[in-house]
């Protein structure tokens, strides 16, 4: 798979982000980040609730990330953290999972934060 795609063109989740491609939006909260991040439910859930936030601009992977993205990984993080109170998971416990590259079991190479919720988790993860 082509790990770096031209943004916009042949990215998966760049069509997503751009509606190009549909997809179950989950409403960003707080609000004011859904100008960089956006958020979705997974197609393959593997919890009760299963979502997707990705960063609009694309990044393939969390080893492209620079000293200058330090504030959208804090948006990302935060948006995780919003979706998780407004699902009213937050207090029983999620988990957030960022598979990088191939060992890691990253199959799409766009950066996203898996939020997982609605079930209890083992560890140590497979
Ligand atoms: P990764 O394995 O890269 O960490 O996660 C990719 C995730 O994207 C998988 O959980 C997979 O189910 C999800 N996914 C792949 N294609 C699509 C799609 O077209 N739409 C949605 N909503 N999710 C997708
Ligand atoms: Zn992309």
């Amino acid at each position: 798979m082509d790990q770096k795609p031209a943004a916009g063109t042949s990215c998966l989740f760049c069509k997503i982000a751009a509606g190009a491609i549909p997809s179950k939006a989950v409403a960003i909260a707080p609000p004011e980040l859904a100008k960089e991040v956006y958020a979705f439910e997974d197609i393959h859930p593997q919890a009760p609730s299963h979502i997707l936030i990705i960063p609009r601009r694309h990044l393939a992977s969390l080893n492209e990330l620079g000293p200058s993205d330090a504030e959208l990984v804090g948006k990302l993080v935060l948006a995780a953290q919003g979706i998780a109170r407004e699902r009213q998971f937050s207090e029983r416990g999620y988990r957030l999972v960022l598979n990088t590259n191939a060992a890691a079991g990253q199959t799409v190479f766009h950066l996203h934060i898996h939020l997982l919720g609605g079930r209890n988790f083992t560890w140590p993860p497979g």
